[in-house]
């Protein structure tokens, strides 16, 4: 099973998140822990979408 680490999109850091060929992301919160901010994904066949790449405000 291929899988890969999602790396952050705003500073390019690899992040603790790891998803798999089969593995379904929407509107998931990834949480950066070197620049600690919070992006939207989509992630779905290994290819990652981001929705928003700034702060997630409530
Ligand atoms: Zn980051």
């Amino acid at each position: 099973m291929k899988s890969k680490w999602i790396l952050c999109p705003i500073c390019g850091n690899k992040t603790r998140l790891q998803i798999r060929a089969d593995t379904q992301l929407k509107n998931y919160p990834l949480y950066c822990p070197k620049c600690k901010q919070e992006s939207l994904i989509d992630a779905k066949d290994l290819q990652v979408t981001v929705i928003s790449g700034n702060k997630v405000k409530e």
